[in-house]
């Protein structure tokens, strides 16, 4: 069984798509990449994508998949805020990222190529921890640390801390993946395994470098 399905809306570089498939595959074992698809798009007055409005959408497309990673290269939102760069419903099956903002270059820098696929896979594994039922925390390096700027993206870890870890295993959580059968024990396992972020010096470090 397909673990992870990355689902490209439109028109997506292929070389981003390849990216997440081969660092999401460290992660979640089989990762797929599928055909882009057009689908229809609710947008605000602003001109940006309905984030929510594109989750319900895709929710009723048959997928074999675990877990779906949607990708829109558009600016997307919801209604109240100014932009976000994904969204997902706790604990669903469905996540959508955005590398539209993404791309912004450091204050006074250059934009730099290794920092946005760094974001795109950061925004990534957080709505699937979303999808796990993790909530936004407050650990300045945890991946669950909600960020509104790529400043604050930046600044935080590509992993879990153990407190959110923590939560999957909780009591509501773990009945619902329970449920999902074989699947959905494994991708716990995977993310359990290899998503720890560890306090240990130096380790912040390793993470980055490879
Ligand atoms: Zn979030
Ligand atoms: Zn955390």
């Amino acid at each position: 069984m397909t673990v992870l399905e990355i689902l490209p809306i439109g028109c997506v570089e292929d070389e981003w798509l390849r990216y997440l498939r081969d660092r999401l595959a460290e992660f979640f074992g089989e990762v797929v990449v599928s055909p882009p698809v057009e689908v229809p798009l609710r947008f605000n007055s602003r001109g940006q994508v309905l984030a929510d409005h594109l989750l319900d959408t895709l929710a009723s497309r048959p997928t074999a998949a675990e877990r779906v990673l949607a990708v829109i290269d558009r600016d997307i939102t919801v209604a109240g805020v100014d932009y976000i760069f994904g969204l997902a419903a706790l604990g669903g099956r469905w996540a959508v990222i955005s590398p539209f903002r993404l791309r912004d270059a450091r204050h006074g820098r250059e934009w730099e190529r290794e920092l946005f696929l760094e974001r795109l896979l950061k925004e990534a594994l957080h709505e699937l921890g979303h999808t796990l039922g993790m909530v936004h925390c407050e650990n300045s390096e945890c991946n669950m640390k909600f960020s509104s700027t790529v400043d604050e993206i930046d600044r935080k870890s590509l992993l879990f801390c153990e407190s959110c870890l923590g939560t999957v295993f909780s009591s509501g959580a773990e009945k619902v993946y329970a449920t999902n059968g074989r699947g959905s024990r494994s991708f716990l396992r995977a993310l359990l395994g290899r998503l720890r972020l560890t306090q240990k010096p130096g380790a912040e470090q390793r993470d980055k470098g490879d």
